[in-house]
């Protein structure tokens, strides 16, 4: 069973893999983006770990509704309310429950993840975050690793599309050949699943 120090966990790791990647997320929203995807996270992450220390929620749901609020007022790009809905829906969904299964997070991520669809109208194949969460959502019925692996794929997978999202969609076919930078850090999200059940 997952507890609220799991949910804890999964936060701080998250934010310290953003942290390390900061630069390269923020190089990959250079050719197609306006190169701050990097330092957007970077505030928003750090943001919810302090709330985090401060307020220590003790459910799951309260830990990822807390941080969906912290991102949504710290980060002022596209990807602050869409990561902020994705945490805030999961959280809604896991319920006040000190506990939950794996089965009960991947089914409260997919309601997170349709969040993102219903507030940003992005399918798979727009070139966006949801290229990675939704087929680790998918494949989270198998585990963390076959999460990330899935994740990791689909952001790369992302190279050959063209953007019909967000602000790479502006550069029309010019945005194709570039990785999705928030689909690069979709896939350290749920990297850190997998770290923070060590
Ligand atoms: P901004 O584009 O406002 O500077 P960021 O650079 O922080 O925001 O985030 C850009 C990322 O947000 C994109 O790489 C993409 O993955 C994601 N994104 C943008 N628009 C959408 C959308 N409508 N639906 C889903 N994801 C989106
Ligand atoms: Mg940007
Ligand atoms: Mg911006």
């Amino acid at each position: 069973m997952l507890d609220a120090d799991f949910f804890r966990r999964w936060m701080a790791a998250t934010a310290a893999s953003v942290d390390r990647e900061a630069e390269h997320l923020t190089a990959l929203d250079s050719p197609i983006g306006d190169a701050d995807h990097g330092s957007n996270l970077q505030r928003g992450f750090r943001a919810v770990t302090a709330a985090l220390e401060k307020e220590a929620p003790g459910t799951p749901g309260a830990v990822l509704t807390l941080a969906g609020r912290q991102l949504i007022s710290t980060v002022g790009g596209a990807s602050g309310p869409l990561y902020g809905t994705l945490l805030r829906r999961t959280g809604k969904a896991l319920g006040d429950a000190p506990e939950v299964g794996a089965d009960q997070l991947a089914e409260a991520l997919r309601s997170g993840v349709d969040g993102v669809m219903a507030l940003g109208g992005a399918a798979p194949g727009d070139k966006t975050m949801i290229d990675a969460l939704v087929p680790a959502v998918d494949a989270l019925a198998d585990g963390f690793a076959a999460a990330r692996a899935a994740a990791e794929e689909g952001a790369v997978a992302t190279i050959p599309l063209q953007a019909r999202k967000g602000r790479a969609s502006y550069l029309g076919a010019r945005s194709i050949g570039h990785q999705d930078p928030g689909a690069t850090s979709s896939a350290l999200l749920i990297a850190a699943l997998e770290e923070a059940a060590e």
